[in-house]
């Protein structure tokens, strides 16, 4: 008979429409070929107030892309009876409230198996200064960084200026300004002058009470795909190319702003320490499951350096995850099959 996946996705976040192609992408996968008799998705759509509703209005949430979320009706203590039939789940939840380690914390406390890194990896991957202190201790080569907390930014002349000082000497411009749990470059800015430093924290500081600054490089951006548990493999490399001052919000996510060049043309040996680093991070994270690691390569000097990983990357036919494994030979339907066999057998 065929196992029961309880594919999850909306979310609470900002990246809740993401997430709602992504659970289209996977659905499908598992509704089509060798996948149909094996696997059964029932599909369970968290609405923006963190409300789990049941599979059926879930599922035509799934067919048609969209959700009218205006009547939230049901209370979050309370989940769909369904829930209790699943043998494994499929979270798709992209940053906060699902990619952090909050609904992995909830899985893992119900004792069900779930596709992807746990409490700790969810968490480090989530947080920016956690996961870039991990890195260092892995000796990562990153970017310097210093973290900054909201209560330093509002805490008037006698701390924030003295902070902006010490950004100033230790950092330079350009610097860019993150609040340190958020994903598809929300609430991030460059800062080329102290002035637009200052502002930059000044709007991180409403998102989030960490937050990161760090130094900028001029470099391409190259992104690679991890897939498996402790004998992790890594894709080949991908690069990222836009016409704009940095990889933002809207580059993102406006048709025909960026495009994926798979593979990217780097020398082999860059390839390799791509890689190599890759699934360092992973396990230095302690991840499983999958994850999308991204880097800078600075041409001129050969520097390859880390710049995160998303325990949940993009999950659509063209993201980069599942793009990357399909160049090195995994085709989306058995990289969605692996990802439930390796969440079965952990
Ligand atoms: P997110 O998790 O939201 O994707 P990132 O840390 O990846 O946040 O930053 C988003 C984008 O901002 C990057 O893809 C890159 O274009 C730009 N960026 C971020 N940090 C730096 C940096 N230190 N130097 C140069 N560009 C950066
Ligand atoms: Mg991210
Ligand atoms: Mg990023």
């Amino acid at each position: 008979t065929a196992i029961k996946i309880g594919l999850l996705f909306g979310g609470r976040s900002g990246e809740h429409q993401v997430s709602i192609k992504s659970a289209r992408a996977i659905a499908t996968a598992l509704e089509t070929g060798e996948n149909q008799e094996k696997y059964q998705v029932i599909p369970f759509y968290i609405n923006p107030h963190g409300i789990w509703l049941e599979p059926e209005k879930s599922a035509q949430i799934l067919a048609s892309g969209t959700a009218d979320d205006s009547q939230c009706q049901g209370s979050k203590w309370q989940f769909p009876s369904q829930c209790q039939e699943i043998q494994v789940w499929f979270p798709i939840l992209h940053g906060p409230n699902g990619e952090d380690g909050t609904v992995q914390g909830l899985l893992t406390l119900m004792d069900a198996p779930f596709v992807g890194s746990g409490v700790l990896g969810s968490a480090l991957g989530m947080d920016k200064i956690a996961m870039k202190n991990a890195f260092a201790i892995a000796q990562l080569p990153q970017v310097d960084y210093i973290a900054v907390t909201r209560d330093e930014v509002f805490s008037g002349p006698c701390v924030f200026p003295k902070k902006c000082d010490h950004i100033d000497e230790t950092l330079g411009y350009p610097c860019f300004v993150k609040p340190a749990n958020l994903g598809s470059s929300v609430g991030i800015a460059k800062a080329n002058t102290r002035q637009q430093l200052e502002e930059a924290l000044d709007m991180a500081a409403q998102y989030d009470t960490r937050i990161i600054v760090e130094a900028g490089v001029k470099a391409r951006e190259v992104e690679c795909a991890v897939l498996g548990n402790g004998q992790a493999k890594a894709s080949v490399v991908g690069e990222i190319s836009y016409d704009a001052d940095f990889y933002d919000y809207e580059t993102k996510y406006t048709d025909g702003k960026a495009q994926l060049i798979i593979p990217a043309q780097l020398p082999q040996n860059i390839v390799n320490k791509i890689q190599e680093m890759s699934l360092k991070a992973f396990h230095a994270l302690n991840c499983q499951g999958l994850s999308r690691v991204d880097f800078f390569y600075v041409e001129e000097t050969g520097e390859v350096l880390i710049n995160e990983i998303n325990t949940l990357p993009g999950f659509t036919a063209l993201s980069m995850y599942p793009q990357l494994w399909e160049a090195s030979g995994v085709k989306f339907a058995d990289l969605v099959d692996t990802l439930i066999d390796l969440a079965l057998n952990s």
